[in-house]
Order: C-alpha cells, then structure tokens, then sequence
C-alpha cells in the first residue's frame, strides 16, 4: 500500500473524533459534570434564565446548547427552568448544535419533541441567543506548532506517526518571551471561528453564552493534546476513532477574540467558584434533605468531585459572554465573596 499523504494535525483530529463521536459511547470512555450531579444542569439552566431577565425578556429566545452529549445537561436544565422560571420556559425556543447521529439519538431520547438539530452555529435561527456548552470546544481540532532553531514546525500525522514541516503560518508569539527549543504552541481555529461567531451574534442579536471546559493555568509546552480508549489513557494517533482526543482550551485568547468581535467576556473563573456562586452546594443540600441516606450521600459526592479545587473544581473554567450593554451575569460579578472559593 503507498505511503499515505502527511495529514495536518487538525485534519486528522477533525477525522477522528467526528468518526469517534457517531460510532462510540464517548461516556464509557469519560464521564462530565452533567453525568455526575443533576445539580450542574439546574444551575446552567437557571443562569440562562437570569441571563434572559438581565436581557430586558426579550421575545421570542433560543436556548442553545452546543455539544450536547446525552442531554443530560439540557434536561436538568430545562427542569430547573420550568420550575423556577416559568416565563422563560414558555418563551424560548430549544436549539441543539450537534454532527453526531448516534448523539442525536439519544438527546432526542432524553428531551422529548421540541427540539431541532443543527451542525453548526451557522444554520440557527436569527434572535436572541442563550447558549450553553460544557465540554463542547476541548473536542475540536487544534493545530500545534514546535519550535525548532529560530522557526517553526508543524505537526502533522502519517501512518500513526508524527512527522514536522516547516510551518507556513506559524503561530503569533510575543516577541519578548522567545519559546525555547522543542516549545510546542498550541491553536484551535474551530475554537476561535465558534467563538467569534457567538460574540459576533450576542453583540447585534443579544444574548449570553456560559462555556465551560477544562484548561491548565499556564499552557503545558509538551502540549495538551491527550487521547482516552476504553477509559485510559492511550496514543492520540494510534486508532483514529477510536479515541476521544481532546485539548485544553485557550480561554484567555478566546475571551479576546470575543471581545474583538464586540461581546462582554466575563472569566475565565473556576468551575467550583462558579458553581458555588450559583447556589450549587444550598441546592444539594436541599435535595439530599428529602432522600434516603445512601442516595443523599452519592449526590453530595458528585457535588463535591464538581466543586473540590482538588477535582474538578478548578481544572474546569468558565467563560461568559454578554451583550456590551449587560451588567455582569450571574456567578461573575465582580468582588462577590463566595462562601466556598477554591
Ligand atoms: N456536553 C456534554 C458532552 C460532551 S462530549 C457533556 O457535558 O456531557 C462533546 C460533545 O460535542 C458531543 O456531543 C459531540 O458529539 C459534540 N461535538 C464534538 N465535535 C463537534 C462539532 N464539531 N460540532 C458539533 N458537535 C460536536
């Protein structure tokens, strides 16, 4: 068989995991913070609600949601919503962002009818938008760069392997800080399209995102491409599709791109701060208070792995973006003394 073409990293992570995620049950592989404690849900559905009332209610709303997974996400918050903020729930109009038929499915299975499909942000209808996605950018393709001398290589993939071309564009570092030799720098141009894209769209239509994912405090220079099989650890290149191959997530530089495309970015904050603001650990409480005591106590542990700093609670951001003329969404105002701050 002839050697195959040299394929570009994000070319090949594109390939991957749209074939991972229409053939595989990515949650056997990880689980995500909808999956552990119905109360992320809740308070994810809530903060769109009082995102729509800090909008002035406007009509006719979509709740979105991109990368949906099970839907678990969706349901809790639509529950919550349905609850606690009744008009919002009679108003909105549920859109989903997702490629995978296999997840369709199964969203579709966990929300009922009322709901309509869509591969990218592009096709939604034109309004104001409200938009949740939790895990949804670590899973798009990312380029990375090395440096090598006084340049930059690329990397693409061949046959399982790695191979480095000279970089064509390579990436935009400060001058002041050159990159030591072996550097790998990191971008997702699928990241930051779908970033500018929403700004662009809250900024004329209205609305407000919460993106939520995981991302180190300084980038790793190995870079942070990993890959998970059958629940561990394994070669990124290995089995195309049959990993999941994820990165950390630049929230810094997407937190610029947005506010160059005219949004408000509020954060990145950590998962746990956010969550805590957000009335996660009174909501648990309360829950639990009606339960038997084994169900009580795996409910305040799945609180507990979202909130802990040593879990996830700090691993996992949170970004928001708003319309300019927006007051701080709930859980990112300013000097707000939580009672739980990882
Ligand atoms: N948000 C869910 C699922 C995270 S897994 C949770 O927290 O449990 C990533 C999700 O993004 C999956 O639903 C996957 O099918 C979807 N996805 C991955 N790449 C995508 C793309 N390019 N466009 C739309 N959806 C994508």
């Amino acid at each position: 068989m002839p050697a195959p073409e040299p394929e570009r990293l994000d070319h090949f992570i594109a390939r991957a995991n749209a074939a991972y995620y229409a053939t595989s049950d990515p949650f056997a592989d990880f689980t995500t913070a909808p999956e552990i404690c119905q109360g992320f849900g809740e308070c994810l559905g809530l903060w769109a609600a009082v995102a729509w009332d800090q909008a002035g209610r406007p009509p006719r709303p979509i709740l979105a949601e991109a990368g949906p997974g099970r839907g678990t996400l969706m349901a809790d918050a639509r529950r919550a919503i349905r609850a606690v903020a009744p008009d919002f729930a009679a108003a909105l109009a549920l859109h989903l962002i997702e490629t995978s038929p296999r997840l369709r499915a199964a969203q579709a299975s966990a929300l009922g009818e009322g709901a309509a499909w869509h591969d990218a942000l592009a096709t939604l209808p034109p309004g104001p938008i409200f938009l949740l996605a939790n895990e949804f950018l670590d899973a798009l393709p990312i380029r990375q760069f090395v440096r090598r001398g006084a340049g930059w290589t690329e990397r693409h993939v061949r046959g399982g392997r790695w191979e480095e071309h000279p970089a064509a564009d390579p990436p935009a570092t400060p001058a002041a800080t050159p990159a030591a030799e072996g550097t790998v720098v990191e971008c997702s141009e699928a990241a930051t399209a779908f970033t500018a894209a929403l700004a662009r769209r809250i900024a004329t239509q209205g609305g407000a995102a919460l993106v939520i994912d995981y991302a180190a405090e300084t980038p790793n220079p190995a870079g942070s491409l990993q890959a998970l099989r059958a629940g561990a650890p394994a070669d990124p290149l290995a089995a195309p599709g049959e990993a999941d191959l994820t990165a950390h997530v630049d929230f810094p530089a997407l937190a610029a791109t947005a506010s160059a495309a005219g949004a408000a970015a509020f954060g990145p904050i950590p998962q746990g701060r956010l969550l805590a603001r957000l009335g996660l650990p009174a909501r648990i409480d309360r829950l639990a208070a009606g339960l038997p005591a084994p169900r009580a106590a795996v409910l305040r542990a799945g609180a507990r792995r979202l909130l802990a700093p040593e879990r996830m609670g700090v691993l996992f951001k949170a970004l928001a973006l708003c319309h300019p003329a927006s007051p701080p969404p709930p859980g990112f105002e300013p000097g707000y003394a939580p009672g739980y701050a990882p």
